[in-house]
C-alpha cells in the first residue's frame, strides 16, 4: 500500500490539478492536507478579505473531497513540521504539491523539498498556477523582460496546449484516525463582520469558479468594450478564483480557445483582449520572480527618492471613499463592500492616490492587499507600480489620469456612481461626475449639501495635478544633478 500526501495550498481544486493527478497515478492511498502557515508568506501574509475567501474555499474543498469519499486534513504550520508529522502518522512515501511562485514561498518550498528528499520522501512539484513558469522566458539578451509586449510575444510561443484532467469521481479513502483541526480554529473569518455583503457577490470554491468559467463564452462578444465599463458586469470575475487556484489558468485559456473556435461575432476580438489580460498576469509573476524586492521597492530605482507626501488625513479619506471625487469614492466603497473593484476604477483610484494626493503607492498597495478578495502579490505590485510610474512598462509619472474625465468617459450614465454613492442620486448625470461644479440651487434641489452629505474634494483636481507635475520636475532635476 503506497500513500501520498497531496498538499493543497493555492490550488484549491480537483480538476486539472497536476499534484492530485500524479498522486492518483502513483499511490493507492491519498491523504489531502492543508497546512495553515501564513508566516511563510513573509511580510505578505493573506489580508482580511483573502482570509475570508480562504475560509470558504477550504470549506468548499472539504465538501468536494467528502463527496468523493475522502477528507481534508487541516493542520497548523510550520509546513515542514506538519508534513513530517503526517508522514510519520500515515507512512506516506511521497508528497505532491503544485508550485507557487511568490519569492517567500519559493524559498520555503525549496527548503521543504530538499529536507523531504534527503529523508527519502518522493517529492512531486506540479505546475498549474501559471501558464508559463516565470523562469521559462527571457529576452534575447538573456535578461528578464521588463516590457510587456516582447514578454507576451515570447510567452505565446512557449504556450503548450494541455489536455483537461477531469476531477476524480472517487478518491481512495484516507485514514479516519488522522486528526484534523476544525476550520474555525484557523480564525480566518473576521471578528467584526465587515464581510456581511461578500456572500452576495461571491461563491468561493471550485464550483463557483467553474460557474464563472462557463459564463466566459457569453462575456466574450462584448468583453473588449464592456471591460472598461464599471457599471456593466462585463469581465470574468475570475481573479480570486485564479489566485486561490480554484480554476487553473490553463482551463481559462482552453475555454477562450474553444470560444474562438466557435467564432461568433465579436468573440475573436474579445478573446484576443482577454488573452492579453491573462498574459499580464503571467508577466506580473515573471517580474516578481526576477525582481523579488518590488513589493516594497520600486523597480525603477530612481523612484526610491521620490518625494511622496505623508498625510494620514488624505490616506484615511481615500480608504473610506470620502475624497469628494465621486469615481474615486465609488471605487473605494465597492472595494469595501464587495472585496473587489473594477479594473478601470482600480487604475483611477490608484492614480489619484499616487498623483493627485502624491501618497506613496505602497500605502495604497497595502490597503488593497487587506481588502481585495483577489489580492495577489504579483498582480498588485505590478499594477501599483505601473500606475505610479515606477515599475515595469509603467505609465510615466507625468501622465495623470483626470478622474472626472475618466468618470464621464467610462460611466457615461453615472450608473456606477449612482450604485455606490446614493447620496448624490438626486443630481443630474453630468453633475454627479463633479458635484463641486453644480450650482447651489442644483445642489439644493438634489438635497445635497457639499461638505455635509458628501465631502468637498479633498484635493482640487487641477491643483493636485499641477503639484504632482511640479514635484516630478523637481525630483527629475535632482536626478540630473546627483
Ligand atoms: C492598482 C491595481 C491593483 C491591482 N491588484 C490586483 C490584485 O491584487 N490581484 C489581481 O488579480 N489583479 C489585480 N489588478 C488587476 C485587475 O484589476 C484585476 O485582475 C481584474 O480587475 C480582475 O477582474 P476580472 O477577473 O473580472 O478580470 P478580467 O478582465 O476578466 O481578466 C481576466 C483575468 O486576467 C487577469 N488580469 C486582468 N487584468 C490584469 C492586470 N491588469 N494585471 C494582471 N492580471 C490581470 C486576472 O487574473 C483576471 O482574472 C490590479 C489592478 C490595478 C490597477
Amino acid at each position: 500500500m503506497t500513500t501520498a500526501l497531496v498538499w493543497f495550498r493555492r490550488d484549491l481544486r480537483l480538476t486539472d490539478n497536476a499534484a492530485l493527478g500524479h498522486a492518483l497515478k502513483t499511490a493507492n492511498r491519498i491523504v489531502p492536507v492543508y497546512v495553515y502557515a501564513p508566516e511563510e508568506d513573509g511580510d505578505w501574509a493573506p489580508g482580511g478579505a483573502s482570509r475570508w475567501w480562504l475560509h470558504h474555499s477550504l470549506t468548499a474543498l472539504s465538501e468536494s473531497l467528502a463527496q468523493r469519499g475522502s477528507r481534508l486534513v487541516i493542520r497548523l504550520g510550520p509546513s515542514l513540521e506538519a508534513l513530517h508529522q503526517l508522514i510519520r502518522e500515515t507512512g506516506a512515501s511521497s508528497v505532491c504539491f503544485n508550485r507557487l511562485y511568490e519569492p517567500a514561498r519559493l524559498t520555503h518550498d525549496r527548503a521543504i523539498e530538499q529536507a523531504l528528499t534527503a529523508q527519502g520522501v518522493h517529492v512531486y512539484a506540479g505546475h498549474g498556477h501559471l501558464l508559463i513558469e516565470p523562469w521559462a522566458t527571457q529576452s534575447q539578451s538573456g535578461s528578464p523582460y521588463r516590457v510587456y509586449t516582447p514578454y507576451a510575444r515570447s510567452a505565446r510561443m512557449r504556450l503548450v496546449a494541455s489536455s483537461p484532467q477531469p476531477a476524480p469521481r472517487a478518491l481512495p479513502l484516507s485514514p479516519s484516525r488522522l486528526i484534523s483541526l476544525p476550520l474555525r480554529e484557523l480564525g480566518l473569518r473576521p471578528r467584526i463582520r465587515w464581510d456581511a455583503a461578500f456572500d452576495r457577490h461571491w461563491q468561493p470554491g471550485e464550483t463557483g469558479a467553474l460557474r464563472r468559467l462557463r459564463q466566459l463564452s457569453e462575456r466574450l462578444p462584448n468583453y473588449a468594450r464592456d471591460r472598461d465599463r464599471p457599471a456593466t458586469d462585463g469581465t470574468t470575475h475570475l481573479s480570486p478564483h485564479l489566485h486561490f487556484g480554484e480554476v487553473a489558468p490553463q482551463q481559462v485559456w482552453r475555454a477562450v480557445q474553444q470560444a474562438k473556435a466557435e467564432v461568433r461575432t465579436g468573440v475573436l476580438h474579445g478573446a484576443d483582449v482577454l488573452e492579453r489580460e491573462l498574459l499580464w498576469r503571467e508577466f506580473a509573476h515573471h517580474v516578481l520572480h526576477h525582481y523579488p524586492q518590488t513589493p516594497d521597492r520600486p523597480l525603477d530605482k530612481r523612484f526610491a527618492k521620490f518625494p511622496w507626501r505623508r498625510s494620514k488625513t488624505l490616506l484615511t479619506a481615500w480608504q473610506r471613499g470620502e475624497t469628494g471625487i465621486p469615481i474615486v469614492d465609488a471605487g473605494m466603497r465597492e472595494l469595501w463592500e464587495t472585496g473587489y473593484m473594477h479594473n478601470r476604477v482600480r487604475m483611477i483610484v490608484a492614480s489619484f492616490l499616487a498623483k493627485h494626493a502624491r501618497l506613496d503607492w505602497r500605502q495604497g498597495a497595502r490597503w488593497f492587499w487587506d481588502t481585495l478578495v483577489d489580492a495577489d502579490l504579483a498582480n498588485n505590485t505590478l499594477n501599483w507600480q505601473w500606475v505610479a510610474g515606477c515599475g515595469a512598462d509603467a505609465a510615466p509619472y507625468f501622465r495623470i489620469f483626470n478622474p472626472e474625465l475618466q468618470s464621464r468617459k467610462f460611466d457615461p450614465q453615472a450608473e456606477y456612481l449612482r450604485r455606490w454613492l446614493p447620496e448624490l442620486g438626486g443630481l443630474a448625470i453630468k453633475q454627479m461626475h463633479a458635484p463641486w461644479r453644480a450650482t447651489t440651487s442644483d445642489l439644493h434641489a438634489a438635497g445635497v449639501r457639499l461638505g455635509h452629505d458628501y465631502p468637498q474634494p479633498i484635493v482640487e483636481l487641477a491643483k493636485g495635478r499641477a503639484a504632482a507635475l511640479e514635484a516630478f520636475q523637481d525630483w527629475r532635476s535632482t536626478l540630473h544633478t546627483a
